[in-house]
């Protein structure tokens, strides 16, 4: 299996907007991150998990000419604002499958009514194909699937199991039950967004505090703020097995 961090960075991305912070003037290309997400691919599948408002780019980026399906691990807008742009794909390949738990596919009803209309319909919209993701395994063609259930803050998120790897972001809870259902994964991404603290996600303690829990092989950070410092300082302060991801970085699981 072949992952793609397509974005790594909070929700406002790296640079920020007017920011003059050291980091967000940083000319290394590691301190540049789009909004977080990932692209999955075994055989000749290809999944996105989320789709935000940097989603256009990053398939272009990662020269992606075809998608199998979309996964959103909940409906805040740095994972979902790009939806409107997977026309391309639709145009070529038809109805886009999503999967997502039933609540956020209601906030996404909400915020892209239009494609979801299903009379006078406009030509230009994409269609998709809803599937509804509880909190049990479900089957990607040929892949089980394991959502992990967490708290961001105090919505609802899913991470997701693929095998040997585990993908976690926006999590700042996740119960012991959902803990062990990652037992023996090789490889975790979890989110580590800054230093200090904060309501809704892990700060870079409270990550590797997780890993430990968790111990896989190697681990991952991503959904990283301006405010967790430069990605060459702050990978030399983590444990041998801990990286932090950058946009572009590719893995085989
Ligand atoms: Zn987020």
């Amino acid at each position: 299996m072949k992952v793609t961090f397509l974005g790594t960075g909070t929700s406002q991305g790296i640079p920020v907007i007017g920011s003059n912070h050291p980091v967000c003037l940083s000319k290394d290309f590691r301190d540049k991150r789009l909004r977080v997400s990932i692209l999955v691919e075994w055989k000749d599948y290809t999944y996105v998990i989320d789709c935000g408002p940097d989603f256009r780019y990053q398939m272009l980026r990662a020269k992606c000419e075809k998608i199998n399906g979309i996964l959103f691990t909940h409906e805040h807008s740095d994972h979902v604002l790009g939806l409107d742009d997977i026309r391309p794909f639709y145009f070529k390949q038809g109805d886009i499958s999503i999967y997502a738990h039933k609540r956020v596919l209601k906030s996404l009803h909400k915020r892209f009514d239009y494609v979801f209309a299903t009379e006078n319909k406009y030509p230009g919209a994409p269609t998709v194909i809803e599937n509804i993701i509880k909190n049990k395994p479900f089957k990607l063609n040929n892949m089980e699937v394991i959502p992990i259930k967490g708290l961001h803050d105090e919505l609802q998120v899913f991470g997701f199991r693929f095998n040997d790897f585990a993908y976690l972001t926006d999590m700042k809870t996740v119960k012991k039950k959902e803990v062990e259902k990652l037992k023996g994964v090789k490889v975790l991404v979890v989110n580590a967004l800054r230093m200090k603290e904060h309501r809704s996600h892990f700060n870079l303690e409270e990550a590797l505090q997780f890993i430990n829990k968790v111990n896989p092989d190697m681990a991952y950070l991503t959904h990283i703020s301006h405010l967790l410092g430069f990605h060459e300082e702050v990978e030399k302060m983590l444990p041998k097995n801990v990286f932090l991801a950058y946009d572009g970085l590719q893995i085989i699981v």
